[in-house]
């Protein structure tokens, strides 16, 4: 597929061969108007046939942008449009559950340890402090 500089440049080539825009324009069974001003007057055909004709890729309507009339390709951004800045934001890191307890008052630590824990992980701890002493 040629775009539209290429498919001009390839029409002057094709007349500096055959010497002639009417002879060009026959090759490619089109008239010779479209064809000198496709070549020398940046006009880019636009009829899916004569595209065909000349290897130039098909155009596709594309709906214009709302905000400034322009037709934005992929990752082109509309010059009205500020840049997104994505931000992810870590999950918080989990904590491993903590207690404060009273050193100086082991009634008081016996509550809150019953408060914030199972009766399996009492156990456990008193097994644990049993082994130490
Ligand atoms: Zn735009």
């Amino acid at each position: 597929m040629l775009n539209r500089e290429q498919t001009a440049k390839k029409l002057r080539d094709d007349y500096d061969y055959y010497g002639s825009w009417g002879v060009v324009a026959a090759r490619y069974g089109l008239t010779k108007a479209l064809i000198y001003r496709t070549a020398l007057r940046g006009y880019e055909p636009k009829k899916p046939r004569i595209r065909e004709v000349l290897e130039m890729s098909a155009l596709v309507p594309t709906p214009a942008c709302v905000k400034c009339g322009d037709v934005h390709t992929l990752g082109d951004i509309c010059p009205t449009e500020t840049p997104v800045r994505i931000i992810v934001q870590k999950p918080p890191r989990p904590r491993h559950p903590r207690l404060a307890i009273r050193l100086d008052d082991p009634a008081s630590a016996a509550r809150s340890i019953r408060r914030h824990m199972t009766g399996d992980h009492i156990k456990a701890l008193l097994l644990e402090l049993s082994n130490s002493l």
